[in-house]
């Protein structure tokens, strides 16, 4: 650096980011610092692998996806800064039903038109994935996207989903079932437990009358009595003294004429309406209990719309329209003895926020994965992992002590993986399409094989699901590590990753899954720790969300107060937590920038070079001993990813000592 000499004149005086980050976002990409930055060395020195969520591809970054992106890319440079050989891919869940709606219903494209629908879904995630992409590197971010980009629709990732199925499938996780499962109405296709969500709403409690088959009558509770028609049984519990002696006796249920026992079950709730309840198939989810519980039997009289089959009086209509016809005809034959306005909490599509559709249950045959069996080794697993911040531990382990059913794999939508099996209707086995072959569609490829390995049966039929996206996006460190592209020293090297980056909305899908699936094929579990961070929220306190509305843009917060600003304020909040976004804090955070940029240019013109065998006078020796306390501590914070105890350390130090 000898004879580089700066001027204060030569430095603007008031820091313009919109001038100068540009600069150093084109280096970053530049192939030379590529080469000798960026790129996985696999030189010997230790891997630090970073699983990053691929973000479905929804287009411009708001604030709350801008949060995760800076946490990515502070640690891959703070590692790189530590000696490591840092592998931070980064993935693209193309698929599933959001792209879906959207091409649906922006486009105005059908699903019955296939090939166009599934093109379409191509051309509306690239140009999404283009425009997310310039976004994240304005704002800094330095994944590998020369080695380790990739996108959940593309051949290489189909094979290895459809790879890990079949592997899942010879271990004996994957089987056919015909279950009640949980379907949106609204998307058409069932979803998994982990999807829904309750609401609370204004409804009735309506009571009503049943006959009984020799004499007199009882009055049950129910919030949805549209479903009468499909009652199995009326349950009372068992310590009810009010019912004792209608136990065993039978009732005609309404405008079905349906002869069903009145049985007792210690789960129904004395203090909910009469305390007698109806059976139907299927109210919620304490009716499949019920059902299955006493072997009763089932009816289904609402289809995939959400619209009634029978009886006849409802054929045809919604759930709502058949609750006021029922609800009308029961009042006009003196069966409806009290309605009354409740709040009451509705099982929803939750995990949509584009949706929200109260579900049904319906019983559909689908490919489905076991997984209580697996409950205990994922417990065992997550206790032996690291948690940063350590409470994110026990949200894992409360959602594995809250699941009730095996995973719902397949969907009944057309953007998505296609399950790489054919059914025989004659022995019912599930048959994998042969792994030379993958990726493979069985919707649009002729059949592999002619009859059934079981049976002979020529009796076969494609799968015309594909698969619940969580398939996808629950294999990402196996991908990434090269399993399934034979890469054995990388998957050596890599596996398990250093850590898993992600939100905590997806504690019970993305990290659940992956820990499962992941051991399930490899025998190990996928990484060492999960670094979990909380929620921006908008200024109502919601999570932020483009589809609600209020979320801040990444550009334009960037085009105002520059990326350093906005990254520093993200980062000054505890890793964990939620918090509030305003663009007050991030106007904050530039004025500090302004400062670091006027210190520099007070002192660039006196900085020499330090081979200049200088003198230090005790104050220089005084500000370089704080200044290793600070790079210390700072350490020992990103260290446990407490980027906001490291940056308010190293504001103090900046502010009070260097200053
Ligand atoms: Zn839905
Ligand atoms: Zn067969």
């Amino acid at each position: 650096m000898s004879g580089w000499k700066l001027s204060h004149e030569s430095i603007p005086k008031n820091y313009d980011p919109n001038a100068q980050e540009p600069k150093w976002e084109e280096f970053w990409l530049s192939k030379e610092v590529y080469e000798r930055v960026y790129k996985l060395k696999r030189d010997g020195r230790p891997i630090f692998f970073i699983d990053t969520p691929p973000p479905f591809t929804s287009g411009d970054l708001h604030v709350g996806q801008g949060y995760w992106v800076s946490i990515a890319d502070t640690i891959a440079r703070y590692k790189r800064m530590r000696g490591y050989d840092v592998l931070i891919p980064q993935g693209w869940d193309t698929h599933g039903l959001p792209t879906e709606l959207k091409v649906e219903n922006k486009l105005g494209i059908s699903r019955n038109n296939r090939e166009l629908f599934e093109k379409s879904c191509v051309e509306w995630t690239l140009k999404m994935i283009s425009i997310m992409k310039a976004d994240m590197i304005r704002l800094g971010y330095r994944p590998d996207w020369e080695g380790f980009e990739y996108s959940t629709h593309t051949e290489s990732y189909l094979k290895a989903v459809q790879l890990s199925l079949i592997d899942m499938y010879e271990k004996g996780y994957v089987y056919l079932d015909t279950f009640p499962v949980i379907w949106c109405p609204k998307c058409e296709t069932a979803i998994a437990q982990a999807e829904t969500g309750y609401q609370e709403e204004d409804g009735f409690l309506y009571t009503v009358k049943f006959e009984l088959e020799e004499s007199g009558c009882i009055s049950i509770a129910t919030t949805r009595p549209e479903l009468i028609p499909a009652c199995q049984a009326i349950a009372v519990n068992p310590k009810d003294e009010r019912y004792t002696r209608f136990v065993g006796k039978k009732v005609r249920v309404p405008y079905t004429q349906k002869s069903v026992p009145i049985i007792q079950d210690e789960d129904v709730d004395k203090e909910f309406g009469t305390g007698a309840v109806m059976v139907c198939s299927y109210g919620d989810e304490m009716d499949i209990k019920w059902i299955k519980r006493h072997a009763l039997g089932s009816e289904q009289i609402i289809d995939e719309k959400g619209r009634f089959t029978k009886p006849e009086f409802l054929y045809g209509k919604s759930v709502k329209s058949a609750r006021e016809t029922i609800v009308q005809k029961l009042k006009n034959d003196g069966l409806l003895l009290d309605e009354r306005a409740i709040k009451h909490k509705v099982l929803i599509h939750a995990e949509r926020s584009d949706c929200r559709s109260p579900l049904e249950f319906l019983e559909k045959t689908q490919v489905m994965i076991r997984l209580k069996q697996s409950l205990d080794k994922i417990r065992e697993i997550a206790d032996n992992m690291l948690f940063y911040p350590e409470f994110m531990r026990n949200k894992l382990k409360d959602w594995l002590s809250s699941i009730e059913w095996d995973w719902i794999v397949s969907r009944q939508r057309v953007f998505g993986t296609p399950l790489p099996f054919y059914h025989c209707k004659a022995c019912n086995a599930l048959l994998p399409v042969p792994k030379e072959l993958l990726p493979f569609d069985p919707r649009k490829q002729p059949p592999p094989f002619n009859k059934c390995v079981n049976c002979s049966s020529y009796d076969l039929e494609p799968l015309t699901d594909v698969c619940d996206g969580w398939i996808d996006s629950s294999i990402t460190p196996l991908f990434v590590a090269g399993y399934f592209n034979g890469d054995k020293a990388l998957f050596e090297q890599a596996y398990p990753a250093s850590i898993r980056l992600q939100g905590q909305e997806i504690i019970r899908t993305w990290l659940f899954y992956t820990i499962f699936r992941c051991n399930a094929i490899a025998g190990k579990p996928p990484f060492k720790a999960a670094v979990v961070h909380g929620w921006v929220l908008d200024l109502e306190g919601r999570k932020m969300s483009k589809s609600l509305g209020g979320a801040a843009l990444v550009r334009q917060v960037i085009s105002q107060y520059g990326a350093d600003s906005l990254r520093y304020t993200l980062l000054t909040f505890p890793i964990g937590f939620d918090f509030e976004y305003a663009h007050e804090l991030v106007r904050k955070g530039k004025l500090f920038m302004q400062k670091i940029w006027s210190a520099y240019r007070f002192t660039a013109p006196y900085v020499r070079d330090v081979s200049d065998n200088i003198e230090l006078s005790p104050v220089d020796h005084w500000i370089l001993s704080e200044l290793k306390t600070t790079i210390e501590s700072v350490t020992r914070s990103f260290d446990r990813y407490e980027f906001s105890e490291g940056l308010s350390k190293f504001y103090d130090f900046f502010w009070h000592d260097f200053l």
